[in-house]
């Protein structure tokens, strides 16, 4: 079994400064009407610059943090719109200070505990370094390579698992992870799939591997992920400074842009913000980041592709196109079938629920996400392309983004098998 050989880096970077999200509350709304959600919508994205953790709906709770100084001012004008602010956190930080514990506690055991995707959160040079020994060890069938450099200058890195590397026959299946920097959850389940399928050491994997290629971004912004390990656990966005503009106020947030509001497709519409404060600031122009345009370029070199996966946190989801819009698309009733297959399979691992529907259904729309684009004809023209929203459920009380590491392997074997559903599904169709 391959093990991460060195880890300097997470012993010296578990400290957050306590002024980052001291008092910070994590507020839960539930929107009744369309109007509601319009007033959510617009809370979202106006001056205040609130962090929504979960996008408004209909169908679930709102999940907001709102900041000590506006806790007062967001739940009087919630009030008066007519919804229930429930508070379910009101110390962000110390949330935040029991996940780093629980990180360095492994460490102060004298190693006892070595660190692996499965049982932690790794930091971005261990999954560099976890990479590396799975290539090592099964260089028949695992390829690892770099599609591109970030603003930092950092590899986005795409793992090949293939019985056959050097043939171009057999379908092909994408999956990107860690598009956004703080669900850390669908890193590491996401490397569980990646390990399953290089070990070939079950009935499922080999299937998997008999049937498709499989492509797999593991950490599709590096930049973004170690910044929320160095500085900032609830940095969404990549690093791009944005520069070109002066800002005024919280210029902290001014860096970065959203990267799965950045692709061509509706770019600029409903569900994204051109504010390069906002939490889902789209990018100066479709493809102006680096992490979109490293991906849209190795998808579409890339022959016989069959089915793309964006894997986000939380909610519980699977996501059906079309994400950038109401209507349906023509072929809804085939995507939905088969994600209530895989949704089934996710069930039957540890009888968790993931709804399935489009984003505009469950949530909200969100323009210019890379589900959508992939199914473009005029571009990837991928049919079978998904969103997953992976643990904890917008109902629970599992803390959001800071979903304890204990979750890693459940939440992991049910990303596994719904892969495996879809693999089995859409091999048997045209
Ligand atoms: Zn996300």
């Amino acid at each position: 079994m391959p093990r991460i050989a060195e880890h300097r880096d997470v012993t010296v970077k578990r400290q957050y400064s306590c002024f980052t999200y001291c008092r910070h509350h994590v507020i839960s709304v539930r929107a009744n009407s369309t109007r509601q959600l319009h007033v959510l919508h617009r809370l979202e994205n106006n001056d205040y610059s609130l962090d929504f953790w979960s996008e408004p709906s209909l169908v679930r709770p709102t999940h907001i943090r709102v900041p000590p100084t506006l806790v007062d001012t967001v739940t009087t004008l919630l009030r008066r719109e007519g919804f229930k602010p429930e508070t379910i956190q009101s110390d962000l930080q110390r949330l935040i200070d029991q996940e780093n514990g629980a990180g360095l506690s492994s460490y102060s055991t004298g190693g006892q505990e070595t660190r692996r995707p499965e049982t932690h959160y790794l930091t971005f040079t261990e999954i560099e370094s976890f990479l590396k020994n799975l290539t090592n060890e099964y260089p028949e069938r695992v390829e690892l390579k770099s599609l591109g450099e970030t603003y930092e200058k950092r590899p986005i890195y795409r793992i090949k698992i293939s019985s056959d590397l050097n043939a171009t026959d057999k379908p092909v299946v994408w999956i990107q992870a860690m598009t956004h920097a703080r669900e850390w959850i669908t890193g590491a389940a996401t490397l569980y799939t990646i390990k399953r399928l290089a070990q070939q050491s079950d009935e499922e994997s080999r299937e998997m591997l008999a049937n498709f290629d499989w492509h797999i971004i593991p950490v599709h912004n590096p930049d973004g992920y170690v910044y929320t390990h160095t500085s900032d656990r609830m940095w969404r966005k990549n690093r791009n400074p944005n520069k070109r503009k002066k800002c005024r106020f919280l210029c902290g947030l001014c860096y970065g842009t959203d990267l799965n509001r950045n692709w061509d497709i509706n770019w600029g519409g409903v569900g994204s913000s051109s504010n390069k404060c906002s939490q889902t600031f789209r990018g100066i122009k479709a493809f102006s980041e680096q992490e979109t345009r490293a991906v849209r370029d190795a998808v579409l070199s890339t022959p016989n592709n069959r089915m793309f996966f964006s894997v986000h946190a939380y909610s519980q989801l699977i996501l059906i196109p079309d994400g950038f819009r109401t209507e349906k698309p023509d072929d809804f009733a085939d995507l939905k079938r088969v994600a209530d297959r895989a949704s089934g399979a996710m069930y039957n691992v540890n009888g968790e629920r993931y709804q399935t529907g489009t984003s505009a259904d469950l949530l909200y729309i969100a323009s210019g996400n890379s589900e959508d684009y992939m199914r473009k004809a005029d571009g990837p023209g991928i049919k079978w392309s998904f969103t997953y929203e992976l643990r904890p459920d917008a109902d629970s009380t599992h803390n959001g983004f800071l979903l304890d590491r204990r979750w890693i392997i459940p939440t992991a074997k049910e990303l596994f098998a719904s892969f495996y559903t879809f693999a089995a599904e859409i091999s048997n169709v045209e």
